[in-house]
């Protein structure tokens, strides 16, 4: 867990903006499972979003929910059961490609993390579900993006700025998700192939490859792993022949530990989100450093 010298608990946009302009950069932390992923944040001020949580609004019979930011996953998974729903996630006991089931985290780090899952196949991830969202920036502008319609209207979907942006262009208060019968998602989808007797070793990959690259990176598991044929994903441990395998075939390879070289961040898009960012926080106030571009 990153040295904290100045923790804000937010329990409001209000107070989420009045940290955000009090001084300094600051990094965002839900739960922390996804500490071991990506750069340090190049500040010892933090803004916990754990107070932000609650599930606002649930539609069973549009198949929307409105969950405030800080809410663990699995608060809100129990309560989407409750009627028979879900958001398209492994079950807690059926999650070994969930490198940290053991500590689920929040809505936020899941929409900011925006990985893989083993559901893909069938669910389209993360970015499917995310309907909408509200988020505050670093200028303190509360903005929301999206709606509860699932036909989105004409228009820019600005809510996907936020997924998978580990939290560099702003701090997520409310997510809007599409939630699914949970009979969809019983079992394992048939596109998924275990090798081997795999639980995540001591450096968890997940790699994406072409799909026709997809046999011979399987074939440099070290010690097993789970392989979604439909995706092109892989999920195992750590090998140097694994990783110059994927990065030969223009895929990417995220591995646990701290630093770019374990971030799959570059090429062309490198410049575009650096833009964004120099667009969006040009101080660098949210989670500077995070992603090692900026
Ligand atoms: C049973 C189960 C199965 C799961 N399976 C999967 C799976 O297959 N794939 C998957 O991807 N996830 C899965 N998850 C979800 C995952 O474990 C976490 O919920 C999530 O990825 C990390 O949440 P966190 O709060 O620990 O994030 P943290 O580690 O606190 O944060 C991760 C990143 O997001 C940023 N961030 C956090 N909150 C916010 C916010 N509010 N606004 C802006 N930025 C923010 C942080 O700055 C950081 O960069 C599963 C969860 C459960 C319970």
């Amino acid at each position: 867990m990153p040295f904290v010298a100045e923790l804000f608990e937010p329990a409001s946009d209000e107070e989420v903006r009045d940290a955000l302009l009090s001084h300094g950069p600051v990094a965002i932390r839900g739960l922390g499972t996804k500490d071991l992923f990506g750069c340090p944040v190049e500040s010892d001020r933090e803004i916990s979003t754990l107070g932000i949580k609650g599930i606002v609004e649930w539609s069973p019979e549009d198949l929307v929910v409105v969950v405030r930011a800080g809410t663990p996953v699995t608060e809100l998974q129990s309560e989407l059961a409750s009627k028979g729903q879900c958001i398209p996630l492994p079950s807690a006991s059926d999650a070994a490609t969930e490198f940290t089931a053991g500590k689920p985290g929040t809505v936020g780090g899941l929409v900011s993390a925006n990985l893989p899952t083993r559901w893909d196949s069938v669910s389209r991830g993360v970015r499917y579900w995310v309907l909408g969202v509200r988020a505050v920036l670093a200028d303190g502008r509360i903005a929301r993006a999206g709606s509860k319609a699932v036909k989105n209207v004409a228009g820019y979907d600005s809510q996907k700025l936020f997924i998978g942006a580990w939290g560099t262009m702003g701090v997520l208060t409310e997510v809007i998700f599409r939630t699914f019968p949970i009979a969809r998602f019983s079992g394992e989808p048939e596109c998924i192939e275990r090798i081997g007797d795999w639980s995540p070793g001591r450096r968890p990959v997940i790699a994406r490859v072409p799909r026709v690259s997809l046999a011979g990176a399987s074939l440099r598991l070290n010690s097993g792993g789970v392989v979604d044929h439909s995706e092109g994903t892989l999920w195992t441990d750590y090998s140097k022949k694994l990783q110059s395998y994927v990065e030969k075939s223009g895929g990417w390879i995220l591995c646990a530990g701290m630093g770019r070289s374990n971030f799959p961040i570059h090429g062309p898009q490198t410049d575009l989100m650096c833009a964004l960012k120099q667009r969006i926080d040009p101080h660098r106030k949210i989670n500077p450093g995070r992603l090692g571009v900026f």
